[in-house]
């Protein structure tokens, strides 16, 4: 669970951290070495459409290939990397890494699919995100309409007119906006309103007990049906049993993601699933028919 700090700072487990900071220090110098190293790699989750149970896209992950320690997941390392500025390093390579990626799988006949990137509040101020976007898009020669942008109800709110003009050209730019984690911070679907956003994700901790504790269940229906009044497509984040994919799938919601579907997967198993997809739409409708 995410724990606010209040500013632009968030930190996971913050407890046990405090009495961590000979470990930390340690982190943070091999942190600095994984940069030169290139030790960062992207993990891909599938995203589903529930109309055409088809992939539709995924988000990219940053994982850390530690030397000694094994693959690190983004919980122990992005608070600090965010803490120390190194974050917008990490973004760039990821960036990289999934416009890459994907635009390879498109030239290869894998579908049109997009791919969502993860963007860490500070980037915001930094002033250079839109030139972040275009270099990702221009190196690698993907479509902007194929990448996405998720960001947190934190980036919206530091500076919401900040925010919304730079919403304002990333979407001229033809890439699309999503927000993440939605539920979890301070902002409320009136607030809304006032941002160009293609895309709401359902935070995870609202999915959890849908379909089995009502009440649960009816803040989804309420957030699908005001996102869509709003014009924006519903992404439900993780989606581990039946009875969730049968009840977002009966509320319309547009897209699933989570372990029902596959955890995050390499690069490798990611393009196994689009070919296995790929092969399948040549025999049968529908991928994935079996859930
Ligand atoms: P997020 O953007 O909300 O990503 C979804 C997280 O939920 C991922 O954790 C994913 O593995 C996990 N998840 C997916 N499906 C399920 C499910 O069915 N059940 C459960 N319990 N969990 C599920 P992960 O990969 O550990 O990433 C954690 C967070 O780290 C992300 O949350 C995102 O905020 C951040 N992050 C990941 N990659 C990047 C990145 O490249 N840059 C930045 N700035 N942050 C990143
Ligand atoms: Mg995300
Ligand atoms: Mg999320
Ligand atoms: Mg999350």
């Amino acid at each position: 669970q995410a724990k606010r700090l209040g500013g632009n700072q968030w930190r996971r487990y913050s407890p046990d951290m405090r009495s961590a900071t000979v470990e930390q220090l340690h982190l943070e110098n091999s942190l600095r070495k994984a940069i030169f190293r290139d030790e960062f790699i992207v993990h891909y989750q599938p995203k589903l459409s529930l109309a055409s149970q088809r992939i539709v896209g995924m988000e990219a992950l940053v994982r850390w290939q530690h030397p000694t320690l094994g693959l690190l997941h983004p919980g122990k390392f992005i608070p600090l990397a965010e803490e120390t500025g190194l974050i917008s390093v990490i973004t760039e390579r990821v960036l990289s890494q999934a416009t890459t990626q994907l635009k390879a799988w498109t030239d290869a006949g894998l579908g049109k699919l997009h791919v969502a990137v993860n963007i860490p509040p500070q980037q915001l101020h930094k002033g250079n995100l839109l030139q972040l976007l275009e270099q990702a898009l221009d190196d690698s020669g993907l479509s902007a309409k194929q990448l996405e942008i998720e960001l947190t109800e934190t980036s919206l709110m530091d500076d919401p007119d900040l925010a919304i003009s730079l919403f304002k050209q990333i979407r001229r730019m033809g890439v699309s906006i999503a927000l993440d984690d939605f539920g979890t911070g301070y902002s409320s679907l009136s607030h809304l309103r006032r941002f160009p956003l293609d895309i709401l994700k359902i935070d995870q901790s609202f999915i959890r007990d849908v379909g089995t504790q009502n009440e649960d269940g009816a803040i989804v229906r309420a957030i699908i049906t005001m996102a869509h009044e709003l014009g924006m497509k519903v992404v439900a984040e993780g989606v581990e049993t039946r009875e969730h994919y049968h009840f977002l799938e009966q509320e319309r919601c547009d897209i699933v993601q989570g372990y029902l579907i596959s955890r995050p997967v390499t690069a490798e198993a990611m393009e196994l699933l689009l070919r296995e997809q790929a092969l399948a739409e040549r025999q049968q409708p529908s991928f994935l028919s079996g859930i």
